[in-house]
């Protein structure tokens, strides 16, 4: 028997505190057995996890290979890994295999995601209350810090895929879930799927900062410099959102982390990167930097490095992506 709807979006300290109680004395299930039902608080965080992990890279051989938070709730529930997966396939928006009940949830919990994430600190501090530990369950959202109360917004510095893109790459999977669930009226699947577009751009954003250590890869300016800023670095995509496919819309490595300037700039092809990370001029915003003291000052040497920073080669952008950038947004403005 499913859960109604209020359980999932007006669940209670005190419910929430006892669901994980359930989950911490449970025994493994053994390999074949009958899993139990989702609790809430589980569905709840798988959603979550979404934002974090794309659960259709993992399955059969790389399952293992999940990265955080997949093995450590599949730990907590006493759950496979692969099953933790599953769960967020059903809900992330992008499937229509789900269980019917998974999809309702979902369409009600990417309805407002800020609302969700309310719900998702409440479930942390549940589970603390609870003691477990941030070992046991990380805050993998990054959203509750120990002193004050968060600042949701700051989860959104850096959406600026045009709604109108996204809506055209939606349409592409709406026919996938009209045949798989004809009794969900269109405007609810295609809302749904939207949200999955934006899920996916939050994990992309998210990765791309967390990779520069929240900062422009072209001056050096970090995010953390300045207490309570946001929207002051952008994660953008070298080879660019519309011209990409799904999986490269999100791969951290077609991302840069970059102020506003530098994104606009590094957008429209006024400056490129090559293969060895240095950064290369446009000859027109050359002869501006050495015409005009105020472009030189965020374009010249001194506004701009020699060298994309990149913290650590993991983190680096693909060639193929920076190739994808030369050729195409540098090599298709006017000379
Ligand atoms: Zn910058």
């Amino acid at each position: 028997m499913p859960y109604p709807l209020d359980a999932y979006l007006h669940l209670t300290q005190a419910d929430a505190r006892a669901q994980f109680e359930r989950v911490l004395a449970r025994t493994p299930t053994a390999p074949g057995g009958r899993q139990e039902a989702f609790l809430p608080i589980e569905t709840l965080l798988c959603f979550g996890a979404s934002f974090r992990v794309n659960g259709h890279g993992y399955g059969g051989a790389n399952i293992s290979k999940a990265p955080m938070p997949i093995p450590q709730l599949a730990r907590l529930f006493r759950r496979s890994p692969g099953s933790i997966i599953r769960k967020m396939s059903n809900l992330d928006g992008s499937s229509p295999n789900g269980a019917k009940n998974d999809v309702l949830v979902a369409l009600e919990l990417t309805r407002d995601v800020t609302a969700y994430l309310a719900i998702y600190q409440q479930l942390l501090l549940a589970a603390r209350a609870a003691d477990i530990t941030a070992q046991q369950l990380p805050d993998f959202l990054d959203l509750v810090p120990h002193d004050e109360p968060s600042d949701i917004g700051t989860f959104f510095e850096v959406d600026l895929v045009p709604d109108w893109q996204m809506e055209q790459a939606v349409q592409i999977e709406l026919d996938d879930w009209h045949k798989k669930a004809p009794d969900i009226p269109t405007a609810e699947t295609e809302r749904l799927a939207l949200a999955g577009q934006r899920i996916g751009q939050q994990r992309f954003a998210k990765d791309v900062l967390r990779n520069y250590q929240r900062t422009c890869a072209f001056c050096g300016l970090s995010a953390d410099a300045i207490a309570h800023s946001r929207h002051l670095l952008i994660a953008s995509h070298v080879k660019p959102w519309k011209d990409a496919t799904g999986r490269e819309r999100l791969d951290p490595t077609n991302g840069i982390a970059a102020c506003p300037t530098h994104d606009a700039a590094f957008d429209q092809g006024l400056v490129t990167v090559a293969d060895d990370l240095s950064i290369v001029r446009a000859p027109h915003l050359q002869a501006a930097v050495a015409a005009d003291a105020q472009v030189a000052h965020n374009f010249g040497p001194a506004g701009m490095r020699d060298h994309l920073l990149v913290p650590s080669p993991a983190s680096s952008p693909g060639g193929t992506y920076l190739r994808w950038h030369r050729e195409h947004v540098w090599g298709s403005i006017p000379r």
